[in-house]
């Protein structure tokens, strides 16, 4: 679904990613983990047509998107949950949710649509008519994951949604986005907390300095020991 060749973009004259080449299948939780600065926040961007490939191909759903501007991606069904969430924080639950419905497709399923997000997170049925600014980090990452769905991605690409959460809120965070994934719904999670990313990820690449250093199925990954040692803080 998702195929990325040779991929190399920055910021200005600051190369960030070097020769990234990474694939997602359909249906597919693949993991990018990586320590602080290694590159993955830039990585989304890149596919997400927000900072411009210097070179390379990505290739999603059978189209070359690495030239597309980003609301044409969007269109095509990347669909990324960026880290900070960026919520409209004065604007209630609900707003939020249907200013996710982007394309007119998803547009005519939006009552249906939220509906499904209700059923996915009760906490943002109960409180439908709040502001989202009143809402705590975890309560904010799930309706951001809640505004992604209702655009009806073919893809999902999460920004450390683990970010700022409890150990117990990152928890039903994961779960949901476990259940995400069940429902046929491909992710892309990138993530500092390789633990948790790979207990429910099918395979995954470690990404230091811009480049992938590692890649292979969860199972592997997890008995590797450079990153057990490295990333899961067990020798
Ligand atoms: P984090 O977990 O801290 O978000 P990350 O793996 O997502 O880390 P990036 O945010 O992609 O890493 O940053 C990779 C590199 O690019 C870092 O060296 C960072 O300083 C640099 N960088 C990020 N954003 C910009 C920017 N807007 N302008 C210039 N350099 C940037």
């Amino acid at each position: 679904m998702l195929k990325v060749s040779n991929l190399n973009a920055g910021y200005g004259n600051l190369q960030v990613l070097r020769n990234i080449s990474f694939e997602v299948n359909s249906g597919e939780l693949v993991s990018i983990l990586g320590t602080n600065g290694a590159g993955k926040t830039t990585l989304l961007r890149t596919l997400s047509g927000l900072i411009s490939a210097g070179s390379g191909q990505i290739e999603f759903s059978g189209k070359q998107i690495q030239k597309m501007r980003p609301e044409n991606i969007v269109k095509e069904g990347l669909i990324q949950v960026p880290e900070g969430r960026l919520l409209f924080t004065e604007m209630t639950v609900r707003e939020n949710l249907e200013l996710g419905a982007y394309s007119s497709g998803a547009r005519k399923n939006m009552n249906k649509n939220i509906e499904y997000c209700f059923q996915l997170f009760p906490i943002l049925k109960e409180r439908e008519n709040q502001m989202a600014g009143s809402f705590s980090g975890g309560q904010q990452q799930m309706l951001a994951i809640g505004r992604a769905l209702m655009a009806e991605p073919k893809i999902l690409l999460l920004d450390e949604p683990s970010t700022g959460l409890s150990p117990l809120l990152t928890k039903q965070v994961f779960d949901i986005i476990n259940e995400i994934k069940q429902e046929g719904v491909t992710v892309l999670l990138v993530e500092q907390n390789a633990h948790q990313a790979l207990s429910m990820s099918d395979r995954g690449y470690v990404i230091e300095n811009g480049e992938i250093v590692m890649e292979g199925t969860a199972e592997s990954l997890m008995k590797d020991n450079k990153l057990r040692e490295s990333y899961l803080g067990l020798a």
